[in-house]
Formats: structure tokens, sequence, C-alpha cells
């Protein structure tokens, strides 16, 4: 039994008390629905590439926040001091929102509400009353909020980081932040924000992180041989394949080389590089154009895209025209929700896959007992409240265990408290189904129909007989505590 302290009289609760929720483990392999989906229906599979079909290690979060560091420091004159800060691999996780005037880094849930504890100025949390008092509360404004895409261009001042890319962007902000406010030096967020942007971009752009991990591939991708094997089995099944790539040509070539072997684009259809996503599949206007092996670029009009051969651009439109593989037959999967998946399942009907890695991380948390016991108390203890109507029990347990179980700093990308985060809710809306690899899909025959779980509305009363106990162990316990202390 436990001892609580109800407006500091100690209230016994027995063990009793707890619900038992079944700790029936979830295996990390699944394949998750938000919406009614069969593989029956799929005749053609597409593809993004990074952390899609290659999936790199922690060295290259590494590698992007020196090369950036030090961009910083050589191109836009930062201090020398930065070079003190290393990558902290740890730090921030995917979806957090950054208010780049105010640089601060957070996580705000799927109703705008900055959740608190989980605000960051540097590397140190800013303290609830000032969160309160800069935000006037804890609400974000719909126009300050990150745009569709989540950038803060056109006046929104929040950012949302969806990229798994942008884990050394975070990190580095945060290092620098952290940096000037050590020294008192007085600086613009809005420029910090900008300059370090710009240098992360230029990672990528300027080919640097292309050339090193062409130059040791095994350091920097892992799980190649299971990407492998569903290509394989795709293909043995005589899905049509395709890939939709904003990476360059080599880079992509050198790694699927690496992960399926020379002859990889005899499993693709269509290939297609440097498409400049989400642009690719709004605009019109880009036409598509063949890269040779060389890299040299031809001026030919396109009337078809063929299997053998590279482009790089173009967009949707003609992309559907010319293949016709249009509506709910072709499944693409990405592992950017906006860049990849938005506007597939808005405007253009295809069906959608999001590749979510930490998935399997937070399913092996979520397995443990610790876990598992500590939502059973949770529970509990949020029904009892709502009873009695005192917050005061349920803060410190809720902001603090049930969040540090999965990160330190700001939690799970899932869940803030009891709401979905912002990222949850774009997840639901934009992806027919979530795994936390494309090797999931080795676990399913091609004849698999993936149903959403039915959870009851808030409006609904549960079906199943083991969502009631708790509520009814609940309020039976909590009349006779009410009874006995009045
Ligand atoms: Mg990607």
């Amino acid at each position: 039994s436990y001892l609580l302290l109800f407006r500091d009289q100690p209230i016994l609760f027995f063990q009793g008390l707890i619900p038992a929720i079944a700790a029936n483990s979830v295996n990390p392999d699944t394949i998750f629905a938000n919406n009614e989906m069969s593989l029956r229906d799929t005749e053609i599979y597409g593809f993004d590439y990074d952390y899609t079909l290659a999936f790199y290690s922690r060295n290259l979060h590494t590698l992007i926040f020196n090369i950036a560091r030090d961009i910083l420091i050589t191109n836009h004159r930062y201090p020398e001091g930065l070079l003190n800060y290393e990558y902290i691999p740890n730090f921030a996780v995917r979806g957090l929102h950054y208010d780049v005037q105010k640089a601060l880094l957070m996580k705000i849930d799927a109703f705008h509400y900055i959740q608190l504890g989980t605000v960051y100025r540097g590397l140190h949390p800013v303290p609830d009353e000032e969160v309160i008092a800069m935000y006037d509360g804890c609400h974000v404004p719909l126009e300050n909020m990150s745009d569709f895409y989540g950038k803060s261009s056109h006046g929104h001042t929040m950012k949302q980081f969806m990229d798994i890319f942008s884990l050394p962007e975070m990190s580095l902000l945060s290092c620098v932040n952290d940096f000037f406010m050590r020294h008192n030096i007085d600086y613009e967020p809005v420029h910090l924000y900008k300059d370090v942007k710009e240098a992360i971009r230029d990672v990528h752009v300027k080919g640097i992180m292309y050339r090193a991990v062409e130059a040791d591939i095994e350091k920097y991708i892992c799980y190649g041989e299971q990407s492998h094997a569903v290509l394989k089995k795709l293909s043995e099944h005589g899905k049509k394949m395709f890939l939709i790539t904003n990476s360059p040509f080599d880079f992509v070539d050198r790694g699927m080389n690496y992960i399926v072997g020379k002859d990889w684009q005899d499993l693709f259809d269509v290939v297609i590089v440097q498409a400049d996503k989400p642009g690719f599949f709004n605009d019109r206007r880009k036409p598509f154009r063949r890269v040779t092996d060389k890299g040299a670029l031809l001026w030919d009009r396109i009337h078809k895209l063929e299997k053998g051969k590279i482009y790089k651009q173009g967009n949707l439109y003609e992309f559907l025209r010319l293949t016709g593989w249009t509506g709910s037959k072709v499944l693409y999967f990405g592992d950017h929700i906006y860049s990849d998946l938005a506007d597939l399942t808005l405007k253009h009907g295809w069906r959608t896959g999001a590749i979510i890695p930490e998935l399997r991380k937070e399913i092996k948390i979520m397995n443990t007992e610790q876990y598992v016991h500590m939502m059973a108390w949770l529970q509990a203890l949020t029904g009892l409240i709502e009873q009695m109507q005192v917050r005061r029990l349920i803060k410190t347990f809720r902001s603090h265990e049930t969040k540090d179980i999965f990160n330190p700093q700001f939690g799970s990308l899932f869940r803030t408290y009891h709401n979905p985060t912002y990222f949850s809710r774009r997840l639901s809306r934009f992806a027919d189904i979530y795994m936390a690899s494309i090797s999931c899909l080795l676990n399913y025959d091609f004849q698999h129909t993936f149903f959403p779980r039915r959870t009851p509305l808030q409006h609904e009363s549960p079906f199943w007989p083991e969502h009631s106990p708790a509520g009814i162990s609940v309020t039976s316990q909590l009349s006779r505590t009410k009874a006995e202390s009045d």
C-alpha cells in the first residue's frame, strides 16, 4: 500500500485500488494503422531515401553538428569558444517547436499548449512561472505557430523541427544559446536562428555531408539488410517500385550500392533524385530532367519515365500523368510527415506510410514493468482527482516521472501529459500507417488489411470489459475514502 497526502492529511491507498492494466507488451515491429488500409489493393510502392530506405547511425549527427559549428565560426564569425561544445545525442527529440524570437525550445501539444517543464533556453529549463509570464499562459495562438510545413516564415514565430536531420540543428542552437548566455553576450536570437539554419543547410547543399558519408559508408549507414529484404520481397511479388528523394544521385547510388548491391536500379521502375519535396507535390511548373550516371544533365523533353534512367526535379502532376499511378493503389513511405506525406494525403489520394524510428525505443520503454505500473497509478490518481477536484496530487507525479522515462528534457515524441503532441496529431492526420522501420513490412503478407483500433470517443462508453474496472474501482474506493474523511 501507498501513503499520499491530501490537504496535508495522510490517506492510505491500497494496492487493490490500482486497476489491473494488462501488461500486454507491444511488438516494436508492428505496423500501426490510423486508417483502414489493405495491402491487397496496393500495387505500387514508393519510397523516400534518407531515413526511409537508408537509416543513419548517430555518427552522422555528430558529423553534421561539427561541420555546422565550424561553419558558424569560420564563415559567420561566431566565437571560437563554441569548439568546446559537442553534439549531445539525447538532448532533443523530433517534433519540438522553437520560438525563433525568444530562443526557446519546447514541446507543444495537439491543442497548441506548451508543456510546462519542457521549455529550454540553451541547455537549461526555464521555470514554469517565467514561461507563463512570457506567453501569457501556455497557449500559442495559431498565427504564431509554425506554418503548414513546420517553417517559421511569414510572421510565424515558431518553427517545428520535423526532420531526423534536425536533431543536430536543435542541439547546435541550444549550445550556441548556452554559450552566449554563459558569457553574458548580447545577441539577437533571430540572427542566431538564421545563421544556424544556413550553416546546417550548407552541410547538405555544399555536399560536405554527402562526401563524408560516401567516403566511409559503413560508419554512417545502418539497417541496410532489412531494406534490401523488403525491396526483394516486393519485387518477388510483382509490385512496382519507385524512389523520390531530395538527395543527389551520387549519394543515393553509393548508399543503394551498399544496401542492395550494384544492380539496385533493377528493382525500381522510376528513380527521381533532387525532387525538392514538398515543392515536388505542389509546383506544376518544374519539368523532369534526365541525369546521366556521370551526373551530366540532358536538355531533351521527357515523354516517359523509363526504368534504368535517372531523373531529377519534376513534379507530381507530371509524374501521375506519365505513369498513371494514381489514387489508393499507390503507397508512399517517408519519414518526414510534412514534406513526404501531407500533400499526398490531402491532395493526391495516395496512401501513406510514416517511418518513425523513435517508435522502437518508446515501445520498449512502454513495455517495461516500471512504465505499466506508473501508468496504472496515473490512471487511478487521475480518476480520483477528477472526483475530488484537486490538482495538487497529480502535478508532481505526471510532470516528472512519466516524462523523464522517455527523455529527461522533453519526454515522449507522442504525448504531453494525457494529450497527444502536436507531432502526434499531424502524424495521425497525414499517415495511413506508421512503423519504426520499413523492415516491419517483412512481418506481413501482401493480403494483409490494417484496421485502426476502435478507441472509444469521449462520449462513447468503452465496449471492452478491461477498460471499465479502472473507473469502477476508483469510484467505489473513492466513496469509501470520502465517507471516512468526512
Ligand atoms: Mg527522408
